[in-house]
């Protein structure tokens, strides 16, 4: 590995947080310096944000790693990484931004190193556009666990956003080498054997929401020909909320989606935002949602092997992370297709 840090434009496509995470992922994972300039420039609050420093700073804790340019709105960062090292860690975004989005950052470096980590974030579990986390355990978990990443999730408390106050807790076992992380072929999906879910809220809600999204998700499901199996929850002290989560279980792969409740928004549409998107996957060829393909990628970047990936939909974020990953893995990351339509992601072998 090079001593000089490679250089990462945040600004670049999407120009998101995502730019950030997946450099400190394949940069603590394997060793690499990087600096990552113009951080989140384009957003109404550019530079690092709560979820965006937790992540840094969980980064450089799991690898002993340094950093300069560690604070709130800061837009340039420098992140030279120590070794991956297992342990026990605890972060605290202090605000609700994403503990998922924590937990996807630190997940390959932990998978580079020696042993098992027990990892808990607080924050928020349910925050629009992130990963929920049903999501990140039904979905993203099950499809990493193709590459070799075993990793457990738990929701020891929910916490919707803006509230936050949540907590996830996450068990990796160490591989001890990302050359022990296996390249992912999810290029067909196979048959469709089930949909499940979650409908959940806060406790503080009336009981009538969670029965009302159920029911409404049940239904549309049905009227599309599927049946499908809700498990039901009241989630204690999580902020006001609610959740419907929907799971399409093929037999080759798992694609998942969901919607937030909000104030004045009515539990039905809800549930009708989760099972159109679901329904819309299940009429595609796509193999796995267009979540899991940008996700995925990060752990196809440090897997030895040829990954493909048939995704539904190619995204900006998609895009955006094929870039990071060829700049600072110096690989090739074809994608086949047009932004919005369904594709197919090649990353070719080391
Ligand atoms: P920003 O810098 O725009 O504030 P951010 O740091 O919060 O953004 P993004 O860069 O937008 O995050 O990355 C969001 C991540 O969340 C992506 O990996 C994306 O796939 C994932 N994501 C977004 N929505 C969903 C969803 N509905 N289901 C699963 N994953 C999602």
């Amino acid at each position: 590995m090079s001593d000089q840090p490679i250089l990462i434009d945040g600004s670049w496509g999407e120009g998101g947080g995502q730019i950030l995470r997946t450099s400190l992922a394949l940069a603590g994972a394997t060793g690499q310096s990087v600096r990552v300039t113009g951080i989140r420039s384009g957003r109404p609050k550019p530079g690092l944000r709560p979820q965006h420093l937790a992540a840094v700073q969980a980064a450089v804790a799991v690898c002993d790693g340094q950093v300069r340019g560690d604070r709130i709105g800061s837009q340039e960062l420098t992140f030279v990484p120590g070794r991956p090292q297992s342990g026990r860690f605890h972060f605290d975004i202090g605000t609700a931004g994403s503990t998922v989005l924590v937990a996807q950052t630190i997940l390959p470096v932990l998978l580079a190193a020696e042993g098992r980590s027990e990892i808990t974030i607080t924050g928020g579990t349910h925050n629009p556009l992130a990963p929920c986390f049903e999501y990140l355990r039904d979905v993203f978990a099950v499809l990493a666990s193709a590459a070799n990443v075993q990793a457990y999730f738990e929701l020891t408390r929910a916490g919707f956003y803006p509230t936050g106050g949540g907590c996830l807790h996450m068990a990796v076992q160490g591989l001890g080498s990302t050359e022990m992380i296996s390249p992912v072929q999810f290029v067909s999906r196979g048959e469709l054997k089930h949909i499940d879910g979650v409908s959940a809220a806060s406790a503080c809600l009336p009981a009538h929401v969670i029965e009302r999204q159920t029911r409404q998700a049940i239904a549309l499901l049905a009227a599309a020909g599927h049946r499908a199996t809700l498990e039901e929850a009241a989630f204690p002290d999580a902020g006001p909320g609610t959740v419907v989560f929907l799971r399409a279980v093929f037999t080759r792969t798992v694609a998942g989606f969901f919607a937030l409740g909000a104030l004045g928004k009515p539990a039905e549409r809800v549930a009708t935002e989760a099972a159109e998107a679901l329904l819309a996957f299940v009429d595609s060829s796509g193999a796995i949602d267009p979540f899991a393909a940008d996700q995925l990628l990060t752990l196809a970047a440090l897997a030895s092997g040829p990954s493909r990936l048939a995704t539904q939909k190619i995204t900006d974020h998609l895009l955006t992370n094929a870039e990071v990953i060829r700049r600072l893995t110096g690989r090739t990351v074809t994608i086949a297709g047009e932004v919005g339509d369904s594709g197919m992601v090649t990353v070719e072998a080391i």
